[in-house]
């Protein structure tokens, strides 16, 4: 291998707005065939806003809005800062939390004044005992169908309210991906997010496949069984649940907008942060390797 063609792809990298880790990582990158994408900050803009609050039991939207704002409050989740930022601007305060426990792909819970309060994922509140009523699995399924995402808030003891959240498809997401395919790579979407919303997004932007529902530590493994299964895999991600699957890949992608965490475990960053420079990246690396063989 020569390592002046590495190093013309790192300079070339540099110009397409791609910061590359070392020359060897273009080395070390065999052809990829397949293109495992996240959803949340990398095929949509991860700017979350609230869209809507469905309450039952006679609870009001400003009752849903003071328990799931409170607890998320403390949360640094794109679904917790959406939250948290329409509660603060429709109430006047929010009441303090204590015992609060961040629970990783699935919510947050605690004491919100002294009562028992989570959000989250309407199947971790079924798990603890708080099946959803008739409206607020029918709101969650319309949200769903929409590609919105719907988290659902419970106190004392009972299912409360669901709170629809959403972000926008990024502007350059479906035709990059469509470039991607014209290259002959399979795309995936990655995402700990429910099936429904997933491939609504999915079909959206012409994704080949959806993996939902996945745990933030069950991401990693999905890549080694596409390894396994014989796919050279490149990731592309933004967060930090991202980051061991990102370390895994054949080829970690992080957005330059996204966590340190995530840009750590990478091997090539994209300081443009959208899907059109993940091209650019590999076809500068196949292109390199061209040129090395
Ligand atoms: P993603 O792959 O989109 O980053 P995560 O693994 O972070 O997804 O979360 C998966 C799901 O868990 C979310 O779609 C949501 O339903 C739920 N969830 C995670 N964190 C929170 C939170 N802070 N508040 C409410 N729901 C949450
Ligand atoms: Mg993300």
């Amino acid at each position: 291998a020569t390592p002046t063609a590495l190093l013309v792809g790192t300079g070339r990298g540099a110009q397409l707005g791609i910061l590359i880790k070392g020359p060897e990582v273009l080395e070390s990158t065999r052809t990829v065939d397949t293109v495992v994408l996240d959803k949340t900050g990398t095929i949509t803009s991860g700017q979350m806003s609230l869209r809507d609050v469905i309450t039952a039991h006679s609870a009001t939207r400003a009752d849903a809005l003071r328990y799931a704002g409170a607890l998320e409050d403390y949360s640094e989740h794109p679904i917790a800062r959406a939250i948290a930022a329409a509660a603060r601007e429709e109430l006047s305060s929010l009441p303090g939390v204590e015992q609060f426990e961040n629970l990783a792909g699935l919510g947050v819970r605690g004491e919100v004044n002294g009562t028992f309060a989570m959000v989250g994922r309407p199947a971790m509140l079924a798990d603890s005992g708080m099946t959803l009523p008739p409206a607020l699995t029918e709101a969650t399924r319309a949200a769903e169908r929409q590609g919105l995402t719907a988290v659902a808030v419970a106190w004392d003891g009972s299912a409360r309210g669901v709170l629809v959240v959403g972000d926008s498809v990024k502007p350059e997401s479906a035709a990059a991906i469509r470039r991607m395919r014209e290259l002959g790579l399979r795309t995936i979407m990655l995402t700990g997010d429910n099936e429904t919303t997933a491939r609504a997004i999915g079909s959206n932007v012409g994704i080949d496949d959806v993996i939902a529902g996945v745990m933030p530590e069950d991401k990693a493994s999905t890549i080694t069984q596409l390894q396994q299964e014989g796919r050279t895999v490149a990731m592309v991600g933004d967060g930090v649940n991202d980051a061991a699957a990102l370390a895994q890949s054949d080829l970690g992608i992080a957005m330059g907008s996204g966590t340190d965490v995530a840009i750590h475990a990478s091997d090539l960053t994209l300081i443009r942060p959208d899907l059109s420079a993940a091209v650019d990246a590999i076809r500068l690396s196949r292109r390199t390797l061209r040129t090395i063989k």
